[in-house]
């Protein structure tokens, strides 16, 4: 697998052009953008497996009120969507996982339980999404000169 991540600004098409091109296109784009980085990588991205490179635009979630808890709750992207940026996400998600799965397993009332893991997901998911977001525009600014 390979990635190339970028500011919408860097790239040479609007993302709803790049969302809707061919992948030919889009691997053009990336080998382009490589161009003068190490022959070995060039090699590597010239190989790969040209129909399946695709662009995802990355979007974060916006902090929610609270809500009333109910017997139906969410985790992971579903309510904290979170950038690549720190590479916490899926950790994100699966600390979800493993405190709803505590809290359903307490003991207490289902709705109760539900409540308050979401209480506490609110605030640390939310700050995970907060955190990825600083680190993303602390990377963008400092730009990155070997993406052309
Ligand atoms: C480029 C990139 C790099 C990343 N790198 C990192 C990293 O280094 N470290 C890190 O911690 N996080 C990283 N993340 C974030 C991480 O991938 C997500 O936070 C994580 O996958 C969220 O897990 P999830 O289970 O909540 O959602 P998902 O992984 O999106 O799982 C949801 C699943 O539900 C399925 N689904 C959707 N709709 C339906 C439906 N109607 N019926 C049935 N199934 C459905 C989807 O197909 C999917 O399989 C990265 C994300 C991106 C985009």
């Amino acid at each position: 697998m390979w990635g190339g991540a970028a500011q919408h600004d860097r790239l040479p098409a609007p993302d709803a052009e790049l969302a809707g091109a061919h992948p030919a296109t889009l691997h053009a784009v990336a080998c382009r953008a490589i161009r003068s980085w190490h022959p070995d990588l060039r090699a590597l991205l010239a190989k790969a497996a040209v129909d399946e490179t695709f662009f995802i635009r990355v979007r974060s979630s916006q902090r929610v009120p609270a809500w009333p808890a109910s017997r139906v709750t969410l985790l992971g992207d579903a309510i904290h969507a979170t950038s690549p940026a720190r590479g916490s996400g899926a950790n994100t998600a699966l600390m979800d996982a493993a405190n709803l799965c505590t809290a359903l397993t307490g003991g207490s009332d289902v709705v109760e339980a539900i409540g308050g893991y979401e209480e506490e997901m609110r605030d640390y998911g939310f700050a995970a999404v907060k955190a990825s977001r600083q680190a993303q525009t602390e990377t963008s600014r400092r730009g990155n000169p070997l993406w052309l």
